[in-house]
């Protein structure tokens, strides 16, 4: 595993550049290549569980090496968003992201499997159908996958999130809200959405130490939660002050690269000192 250094792609492509630049129609002519000849690759990042000490899973996160260096998927995701090449692009995240699901589990591993999904395919005609085939395709246990939905892409339209997130809860899917507390105001809308977890955004764990209001909120948030019995995981964790302060007031997961960086699926199980996680 070759470390590579994030971000050594920027140069190429700044998100204000005119949008019919050269360098952006050919990365996103790249992209469309990437994606239609399945050169995407997949890193998982583990996700702690505070409350046994244990890790829980992992999430997936899509990787996109071009001309020998990384494009970060804050540059190439709304750039599929655009180009209408989202759908199958999650569409193959899934693929992946189960596939190597089903080959920890005959490994004899049990983690819970995070995977992201955009706004506009939380919105597409079809989704809960295929996501129900692909399940039933690589077996795996529907209990153990948990998509991963932003707070933006629920609240566009509530009611329409509102029945995709049932459907998927029938299949046994869990469902988490992702960088929660990032910009949406209201919670009301929590009341009617049957998810499972609240993924808080890491903007606001790193005013941990630094902003009293903030770790106010953040202890409203945790108690928002639990009084909905939600689970509550901090995003963004880096420092050991951070994970002290969210153990002490009981937050349950915690993710950040001080738990550990996204890394190829060789390495995770390794980085996991092979423990049966969450099994049972
Ligand atoms: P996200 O789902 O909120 O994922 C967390 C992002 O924060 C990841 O960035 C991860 O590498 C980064 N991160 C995790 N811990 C830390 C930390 O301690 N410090 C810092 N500085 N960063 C940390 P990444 O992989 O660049 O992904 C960015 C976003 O792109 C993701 O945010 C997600 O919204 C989107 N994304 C990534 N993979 C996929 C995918 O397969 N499908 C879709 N639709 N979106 C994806
Ligand atoms: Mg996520
Ligand atoms: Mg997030
Ligand atoms: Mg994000």
């Amino acid at each position: 595993y070759r470390a590579k250094a994030l971000g050594s792609g920027f140069a190429l492509y700044h998100p204000d550049h005119n949008p019919y630049s050269p360098e952006r129609l050919e990365l996103e002519n790249d992209l469309h290549t990437a994606v239609r000849n399945n050169l995407l690759t997949l890193h998982y990042q583990p996700v702690l569980d505070l409350r046994v000490g244990q890790l829980e899973g992992y999430e997936a996160l899509v990787r996109w090496v071009r001309k020998d260096s990384e494009v970060s998927p804050g540059l190439f995701i709304p750039l599929a968003e655009e180009g209408n090449l989202i759908y199958t692009l999650d569409q193959r995240v899934l693929e992946h992201s189960l596939s190597q699901l089903r080959s920890w589990t005959t490994q004899g591993l049990n983690p819970q499997l995070s995977v992201n999904l955009s706004t506009q395919s939380l919105h597409r005609e079809g989704l809960t159908q295929q996501v129900e085939a692909l399940i039933t395709e690589f077996g795996v246990d529907p209990s153990r996958v948990m998509l991963e939905i932003t707070e933006t892409a629920l609240v566009a339209d509530l009611s329409r999130s509102q029945a995709v997130i049932r459907d998927f809860q029938a299949m046994g899917l869990r469902i988490a809200i992702d960088d929660f507390g990032s910009g949406y105001a209201s919670l009301g809308y929590l009341r009617h959405l049957p998810v499972h977890r609240l993924k808080i955004d890491k903007s606001l764990v790193w005013q941990i130490g630094h902003s009293r209001r903030d770790e106010k909120l953040l202890a409203a948030i945790l108690e928002l939660g639990h009084s909905l019995d939600l689970e509550v995981l901090a995003e963004g964790v880096e420092t050991l002050d951070q994970l002290e302060w969210l153990r002490t007031q009981g937050f349950d997961y915690a993710q950040g690269f001080l738990i550990g960086k996204p890394l190829p699926p060789s390495i995770a199980p390794t980085h996991l000192g092979l423990v049966s996680v969450g099994a049972g």
